[in-house]
């Protein structure tokens, strides 16, 4: 029983990454889908750098995601774990939320934060038609749009607030090997 909800919240959690780069590559970014509400607010993200969608969109977003799933969970797998299933999924996109803001507002510490850094900005900076995951690799992987991320030039009025020293507005050398701001 309490094996059951365990891998019910990790299958939730997983269901939300895949969700993460279907909402994103295909509402945000694929013509054929546009224009939806995801896609205004993800364009303006990629407009202005520094822009998040409002969190009460965001809320209203994940309670008809929990309304849509919980009934289904419950009826699938009965309430205990198919609530589990919920939660794994919400937490996972209220996961993703934090780390994508955090992304841009400040720097990653550890392989994992760098990493997800530089395969995000090259999807800002580089080419937004690959890189689409912000928490995994995974669904990059399967459906052929992963690239390693190369030399990122960040067009100075984009840039991340921890990619540059204020006072010299250069790139700080803890990031130069990665990063160029550009004009
Ligand atoms: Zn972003
Ligand atoms: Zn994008």
């Amino acid at each position: 029983m309490t094996l059951d909800i365990v891998v019910a919240f990790l299958l939730g959690a997983f269901t939300w990454t895949f969700m993460e780069y279907v909402l994103h590559r295909w509402l945000g970014h694929d013509p054929r889908f546009r224009p939806n509400l995801f896609a205004a607010e993800h364009v303006r993200h990629h407009g202005e750098g520094n822009y998040f969608a409002p969190s009460w969109k965001k809320a209203c977003a994940a309670a008809v995601a929990t309304a849509v799933l919980a009934g289904p969970a419950a009826a699938i797998a009965g309430w205990a774990t198919g609530l589990g299933y919920v939660v794994g999924f919400v937490g996972m996109y209220l996961g993703y939320e934090v780390m994508h803001r955090r992304e841009h507002t400040h720097p990653g510490f550890g392989p994992y934060a760098r990493w997800a850094r530089r395969h995000h900005f090259h999807h800002h900076f580089t080419s937004p038609r690959v890189n689409h995951g912000v928490t995994t690799p995974i669904w990059d992987w399967v459906f052929g749009t992963y690239r390693p991320a190369g030399y990122i030039r960040v067009p100075a009025k984009l840039q991340m607030a921890w990619l540059a020293d204020t006072g010299t507005g250069r790139v700080r050398a803890a990031y130069a090997e990665h990063y160029e701001l550009v004009d």
